[in-house]
């Protein structure tokens, strides 16, 4: 049986990342490593020029057939006016939304030959191996009431709203304590609760949820705290599972400490296990169109695809290891670069893994 896989490319370096990802997905079919037939949508800035919509119905009608989708990313610098609705990250949080994709799976992994290409010293971030689960349906991203109103002595005022309810905490944290379970049983709820009576409730259930997972390790953090140790000491954290917008923060942070943003991939599933496979970096205006872009984000978000959606956890290995010895080889996109080592751009990567695996 063929598995549907929705392409999204998106904007700014969306389409020569995702062009990567998908030489990949060919190389594998021809191989006959993989059965997948491949279908392509606009969604983000490229759907507002050819259909008016970042989210337009066919896209969505698409998105909700696959078993999953890849997706580059979207935004530029085109549509930072626009009204909200026309704007392409409302056509990603839509879609996110619609798709009830809750759990966003972002690890941050430290590959050896990088460690010296992170800001922080290769001592703190050598063998860093972690995981980050955030929330990503909820919270004050999507809470109503939102907007900006008029007050009476003339001021405008903005305000949104940070709602959880305990099904949602508590099938995030689930998400959380399975992945703990498959990993170093470790695992470190972020919140606020000193401040917040969301993240109140948030420990509460985490706690309880916790009772159903005796040989994982559960902590708390607060956000601050967090952002902290994972900068002094990140290789503490096996597992953190946070609301969406601690994560989003956190998971950019983690980022850095594996050298590029440009390395990262993420996942972002429903309660099946379908899911939205992104890198976690956006669509990079200032070198979108140089083919300088690095698509290993991309290229191992396709390998998460195949571990948590289709199942295929061996051939997601594969391409985890050919993305290392490529990275052993020497070849750097700019933005990995260091010295003694060669830069390639982003074609140049892209063949290299394949002709890895
Ligand atoms: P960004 O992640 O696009 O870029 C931040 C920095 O990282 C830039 O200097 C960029 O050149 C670099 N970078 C990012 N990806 C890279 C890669 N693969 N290779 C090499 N360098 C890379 O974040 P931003 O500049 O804050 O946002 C740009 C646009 O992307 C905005 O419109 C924003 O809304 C959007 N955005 C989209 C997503 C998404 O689609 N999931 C996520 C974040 C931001």
């Amino acid at each position: 049986m063929n598995h549907k896989i929705l392409i999204l490319p998106g904007d700014g370096i969306g389409p020569e990342i995702v062009t990567e990802a998908v030489k990949l997905l060919d190389a594998l079919k021809q191989t006959g490593d993989l059965a997948v037939e491949l279908q392509y949508a606009d969604v983000g800035g490229a759907a507002v020029e050819a259909h008016g919509s970042p989210l337009p119905e066919q896209t969505l009608a698409l998105a909700r057939a696959a078993d999953a989708i890849v997706l580059g990313a979207v935004g530029g610098p085109k549509w930072d006016s626009v009204e909200r609705h026309l704007r392409p990250e409302q056509g990603l949080l839509n879609l996110r939304a619609e798709l009830g994709v809750f759990a966003n799976l972002r690890p941050a992994l430290t590959y050896e030959p990088l460690a010296q290409a992170s800001t922080l010293k290769a001592e703190v971030v050598s063998g860093l191996d972690l995981m980050i689960v955030r929330e990503l349906t909820g919270g004050i991203y999507f809470g109503q009431p939102r907007g900006v109103r008029t007050l009476d002595d003339g001021q405008r005022q903005g305000f949104n709203t940070l709602v959880y309810s305990e099904y949602e905490i508590e099938r995030i944290c689930r998400v959380g304590f399975d992945l703990a379970m498959k990993r170093g049983r470790k695992l470190c709820s972020v919140d606020k609760s000193n401040v917040l009576d969301v993240s109140v409730l948030w420990r509460e259930v985490a706690e309880r949820v916790g009772a159903d997972y005796p040989e994982v390790a559960l902590s708390h953090m607060y956000v601050d705290n967090a952002a902290m140790q994972l900068v002094r000491d990140p290789r503490q954290f096996d597992v953190l599972v946070t609301s969406n917008m601690f994560g989003d923060i956190l998971s950019d942070l983690a980022s850095m400490l594996t050298g590029s943003i440009g390395m990262l991939p993420s996942a972002s599933m429903d309660a099946d296990g379908n899911g939205l496979y992104e890198p976690v970096h956006g669509s990079a205006p200032d070198i979108a169109g140089q083919s300088i872009a690095n698509p290993l984000a991309t290229i191992l978000s396709v390998a998460m695809m195949l571990r948590y959606t289709l199942d295929m956890p061996e051939l997601a290995q594969r391409i985890e290891t050919a993305v290392a010895r490529v990275l052993d080889q020497g070849l750097r996109t700019p933005d990995i670069q260091s010295a003694g080592t060669r830069v390639v751009g982003t074609g140049e990567m892209g063949d290299a893994v394949v002709a890895a695996l």
